[in-house]
């Protein structure tokens, strides 16, 4: 079974979980249900850039951090994997998202 990678997008945590590619999204680790799979190479930036907000942040400052990191991560990546990897990937795509 591959892993994944997973946003909360109701509490944030990013979490990881074993299963099937086409199978439904596990619910975070506090039950919430709307989460997003994070694209494979990317989940230890994106775990260290949420580790290293979330203790201290708002839900607004995470936001902002995020907004702003992600188009550098998103640039990273899509050098690394293609622009056609990175635009399936939600979290990297903040325009298609809100
Ligand atoms: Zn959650």
């Amino acid at each position: 079974m591959p892993r994944y990678d997973y946003k909360c997008e109701v509490c944030g945590v990013i979490f990881e979980a074993r299963h099937g590619f086409d199978d439904p999204p596990p619910p975070c680790p506090n039950g919430h249900t709307s989460v997003h799979r994070l694209i494979t190479s990317a989940p230890r930036v994106l775990k260290g850039m949420a580790a290293a907000v979330s203790k201290h942040a708002s839900k607004e400052e995470l936001q902002a951090k995020w907004s702003e990191e992600t188009p550098k991560l998103r640039k990273k990546l899509a050098d690394k994997l293609g622009e056609d990897a990175v635009s399936k990937v939600p979290s990297l795509n903040t325009d298609s998202k809100k």
